[in-house]
């Protein structure tokens, strides 16, 4: 669809994610992105239905594709597109994954697991001698890093190479660092996942999802998967998703900014016991003073409920800061602490946010007495 006499690969991920995915320039052609909304096409072209293709989809998929290195697949959200992965595992194969992966993933794996489906061995992610000994007969080797939410952070070149030697297949969820900050198909991995949702759309008004590959034969299998279940984006999805990503760059190099300033300042917090973050990206968790008990949970809730820039909500990657209790939600994986708040940092001014959000953690804070300050 790109029609530069440019070679997009010579081009720095700025630059792409601002020309990858154009209308061919032609005299009185559009600049903006057109979105296509038809169930299906005049008959004898290439897609005769829209559950197989469609123009809006195909523009997002050249320009995120463009900046992973690879081919990507878009789906209906980010676990449509884990699902997609996952069918490439055959019945009753095994898959190896963080046990602190992001918890719509552990609770699919866990679910096909009691089923049947699968074999699914959880692992340490930090430790690539663990997993590297988890791969032995495996199928899949599902990365996640940083993870979501203990942000930890996996040595994708090391899992990968050693997924490899033991013929299994390997993806990564990219959400949380995007392609601005990794692109683990450039470390041998075979599929890339995203949450659209997240950053790459980045206003928390969409749901989406894809997959990035290299290899044709696996893409092929994505977009087969794709047709027959039936969980496609929406034209509309897509293409609000494509505007999105035209600022990714910025709103990340922003965001990522804002995350290490306020990591900085939350380490001296008496209200905060820990602060998880991996040093990149605009992601950062909190342990609240008080412990993984329930006074901690406790103190952390009193946090999200008093700031007021910062949004309580589910969800991240927004241009909005956001922050959440991960334990509030059901599937959330023992292994995080319930004291813990994750912070999605967005890209306002630091200063507000710090106001806001230093305020909030002292009033969350027990008083002498031991009663909640006001
Ligand atoms: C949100 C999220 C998902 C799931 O994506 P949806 O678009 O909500 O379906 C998968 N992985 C990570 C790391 C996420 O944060």
């Amino acid at each position: 669809m790109t029609d530069h006499a440019t070679n997009l690969t010579l081009l720095s991920p700025a630059t792409r994610t601002v020309v990858a995915g154009r209308e061919p320039r032609i005299p009185g052609g559009s600049v903006g992105s057109p979105l296509v909304l038809t169930s299906t096409y005049h008959a004898d072209g290439e897609v005769v239905y829209a559950r197989a293709g469609n123009p809006t989809w195909s523009a997002l998929e050249e320009a995120l594709g463009s900046l992973e290195g690879g081919v990507a697949t878009a789906f209906a959200s980010g676990m449509a597109a884990a699902d997609a992965v996952l069918s490439l595992v055959p019945l009753g194969g095994t898959v190896v994954a963080p046990g602190g992966a992001y918890n719509g993933v552990v609770g699919t794996l866990r679910q096909r697991a009691e089923r049947g489906e699968l074999v699914v061995r959880f692992v340490d992610i930090t430790d690539p001698a663990a997993v590297g000994a988890a791969c032995a007969g495996a199928d899949l080797l599902w990365v996640e890093s940083p993870t979501n939410p203990l942000l930890q952070v996996a040595d994708i070149a090391a899992l990968t190479a050693a997924a490899h030697e033991a013929g299994a297949l390997v993806a990564c969820d990219n959400t949380f660092a995007t392609p601005i900050l990794q692109r683990p198909l450039d470390d041998g991995v075979d599929v890339v996942v995203h949450s659209v949702t997240k950053y790459l759309a980045g206003h928390s008004d969409v749901l989406l999802g894809a997959c990035v590959a290299r290899d044709d034969d696996v893409t092929a299998r994505l977009r087969h998967h794709r047709l027959l279940r039936g969980a496609i984006p929406g034209p509309h999805e897509t293409w609000l998703a494509l505007r999105g990503m035209r600022t990714l760059a910025l709103r990340v190099k922003r965001a990522s900014a804002n995350a290490a300033d306020l990591a900085a300042r939350l380490a001296t917090h008496p209200g905060v016991e820990r602060v998880r973050y991996p040093g990149f990206g605009a992601m950062v968790s909190v342990d609240i003073a008080g412990g993984d008990t329930e006074a901690g949970a406790a103190a952390a809730e009193r946090v999200c409920a008093a700031t007021q820039l910062w949004v309580h909500s589910t969800s991240l990657g927004g241009v909005e800061s956001q922050l959440e209790r991960r334990r509030r939600q059901s599937l959330e994986p023992q292994s995080t602490p319930v004291n813990l708040i994750r912070l999605s940092v967005g890209i306002e001014d630091v200063e507000d946010l710090w106001q806001d959000l230093s305020r909030a953690l002292d009033a969350a804070r027990p008083a002498e007495d031991g009663s909640p300050a006001r």
